[in-house]
């Protein structure tokens, strides 16, 4: 909810100004991934306005709090579905019906480490989208 996004803006010292709760609310409404020029689309039909700096610093706050994600395949912007979830925080996106589905395993993540560690490399963030099919897609 924009209400639990904007207090775990403030509890990171962040002030809940009017684009990020537009840009909170924008994410929230529309639930599918949004380019910044989306965002400011849809804000225009609503008879508002953000420039693209202000969106892009926006997103940036939110996605380095994890309230906002980018996505890898489209680019595209949607807000965190988890709740203090252990474990980054990946997606998988249907093929089909563009559905997008939000996960988090602190063992994927862990096996990841271990996976690097091998390699002598120190992992400290991982980034993966499967993409694929959903149920509903894959039955059909
Ligand atoms: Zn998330
Ligand atoms: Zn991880
Ligand atoms: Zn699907």
């Amino acid at each position: 909810m924009v209400q639990d996004s904007i207090r775990i803006l403030q509890a990171q010292g962040h002030k809940a100004t009017r684009p990020r709760k537009l840009v909170l609310e924008i994410l929230e409404e529309m639930d599918r991934p949004l380019s910044p020029y989306d965002i400011q689309g849809v804000l225009r039909q609503r008879g508002k306005y953000l420039n693209h700096v202000t969106i892009y610093r926006v997103l940036d706050i939110l996605c380095s709090l994890n309230l906002a994600h980018k996505m890898l395949s489209s680019g595209g912007f949607v807000r965190c579905s988890l709740d203090m979830a252990e474990g980054c925080h990946r997606f998988m996106v249907c093929q089909h019906c563009g559905a997008i589905r939000e996960f988090a395993d602190k063992e994927l993540c862990q096996g990841e480490n271990e996976f690097a560690r091998n390699f002598g490399f120190h992992a400290e963030h991982h980034h993966s989208e499967l993409a694929g099919l959903c149920s509903r897609c894959y039955r059909k």
